[in-house]
C-alpha cells in the first residue's frame, strides 16, 4: 500500500478481495502488528473492530493517554481483557458475520467467541488480510527501514572497532546490542547471534561464554529496530588467515547471494530467487549445506511475508522489502552465511546494507 494513512490502510483492506469474498460485516483485528499497521497504536493489548461505517480500538486503562494520542478514531477502555467490551459492540451493533485472523486468534479467544456470540452470528476466518497488504511498503516505510538498516550497519561497524581476541561470544553480542542503542535502535530485532569457531555451523547460535581465539570463523547476525521497523543483517568474517577450504565456501555463499540479488525483480516469483541461490551452492557441492530458505520479508516485524523460499509462489512487486541471506554449514567445521536487505525497485532491486561483504580475514 502506497500510503501510510490508518483510514485509507483501512479502506483498501475493507475493498480488497479476501474482506470482499468474505462478505463479513465486521473485521477483528487481534494481531498486534497488524493493529499498529491500521491504527497507528504501539501498546502490548488491544484489539481493532472494523466495520464499513467505523473502526474502534479497544484497550486497556494503561493505554488511555497513548492510545488517543495515536489513534486517529475513536477508542474504548475496557478492563485489562479487552475482549468483553469488543463482544459488547458486536452485539449491540448487530454486526453477524465477523473475520477473525485465522493466524492471529489463540484458541482461548476463540472459544470465548463462540461461547458469548448467539447462533445467528458466525466467525469467519481470513486468512493473512493484513499481512498481504504490508508486503509492499509506502515511501515512508522503506524510509524507516533504511534508516533501521544504516543504523545496525553502524552499530555493527563500532562494535568491531572495541573487540579483542579473548572476548566471550556474549561480550559481543553485548557490545553489538549496546552500540545499536547508542546508534539510534529502540532495542535489537531479535537475539543477536554471535557464533565463533565450528559453532557457526548453528545457523541460529545462542552467544555463549565461550572466547573468541584468534583463528577461526566469527558469523554475526543482528538486527535493531528503529521507528518500529526491523533490519537484519548477517556478516561471517575469519580470524587470522582464512583455510583454503573456507575461502571456497565464502566464495560459493557470496556468489549465491549476488546471484539471488540479481534475480530479484518485478514480476519474479519469490521461489525463483531462493532457486537461484540454491544453484550456484549445489554446483559448488553445498547444496546439502543450505539448509533453510534464501530470504524472508521484513517490516514492522522481523520475519513477514514473503517468504522468499523453495517453491514461494508470492509474485515480487516494486515496494517489497526482502532479505537475501544463502548460508552454508559444515558440521564440526563451521558456516557461512550474508545476509543483506533489498528493495525491490520498478526495474530490478536496491540493496539498502551499507555494510561491505568481501572476506575480511582479521
Ligand atoms: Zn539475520
Ligand atoms: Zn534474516
Amino acid at each position: 500500500v502506497s500510503h501510510n494513512d490508518p483510514a485509507l490502510r483501512i479502506e483498501t483492506l475493507l475493498a480488497g478481495p479476501a474482506l470482499g469474498s468474505a462478505q463479513v460485516d465486521a473485521f477483528l483485528v487481534t494481531g498486534l502488528p497488524n493493529i499498529r499497521y491500521l491504527s497507528g497504536f504501539t501498546g502490548s493489548n488491544a484489539i481493532l473492530l472494523l466495520t464499513r461505517a467505523s473502526s474502534t480500538l479497544f484497550t486497556d486503562p494503561r493505554y488511555q493517554i497513548q492510545a488517543r494520542q495515536q489513534v486517529p478514531f475513536p477508542v474504548r477502555i475496557g478492563k485489562r481483557d479487552v475482549l468483553p467490551l469488543a463482544l459488547e459492540s458486536i452485539r449491540k451493533r448487530g454486526l453477524k458475520r465477523v473475520g477473525v485472523e485465522r493466524n492471529r486468534l489463540t484458541f482461548e479467544t476463540w472459544e470465548v467467541l463462540r461461547n458469548s456470540l448467539s447462533k445467528e452470528y458466525s466467525i469467519v476466518p481470513i486468512d493473512a488480510a493484513v499481512e498481504k497488504l504490508r508486503m509492499v511498503k509506502s515511501e515512508d516505510e522503506i524510509a524507516a527501514i533504511r534508516g533501521s538498516v544504516e543504523t545496525n550497519s553502524r552499530a555493527f561497524r563500532r562494535a568491531l572497532r572495541g573487540f579483542r581476541h579473548g572476548m566471550r561470544e556474549r561480550e559481543l553480542a553485548a557490545e553489538l546490542d549496546y552500540q545499536a542503542r547508542r546508534a539510534g535502535a529502540e532495542g535489537p530485532a531479535f537475539e543477536t547471534i554471535v557464533a565463533f569457531g565450528a559453532r557457526t555451523a548453528l545457523p541460529h547460535a545462542r552467544p555463549t561464554d565461550d572466547k573468541i581465539r584468534d583463528k577461526g570463523l566469527l558469523l554475526i547476525d543482528m538486527g535493531s529496530f528503529q521507528d518500529g521497523y526491523a533490519s537484519d543483517m548477517t556478516r561471517t568474517l575469519h580470524l587470522g588467515n582464512a583455510p583454503k577450504r573456507v575461502k571456497s565456501i565464502y566464495r560459493a555463499v557470496l556468489e549465491a547471494q549476488l546471484s539471488a540479488i540479481d534475480a530479484v525483480r518485478p514480476g519474479v516469483e519469490a521461489g525463483d530467487v531462493d532457486h537461484a541461490a540454491r544453484k550456484v551452492l549445489k554446483a559448488a557441492g553445498l547444496g546439502p549445506s543450505f539448509v533453510h530458505s534464501t530470504g524472508h520479508g521484513l517490516g514492522l516485524e522481523i520475519h513477514e511475508s514473503p517468504r522468499i523460499g523453495l517453491g514461494a509462489e508470492t509474485v515480487l512487486s516494486p515496494g517489497m522489502v526482502i532479505t537475501i541471506e544463502p548460508g552454508a554449514y559444515i558440521p564440526d567445521f563451521g558456516g557461512v552465511r550474508i545476509e543483506d536487505t533489498v528493495v525491490v525497485t520498478e526495474k530490478g532491486c536496491h540493496i539498502l546494507t551499507p555494510t561491505p561483504k568481501d572476506l575480511i580475514e582479521w
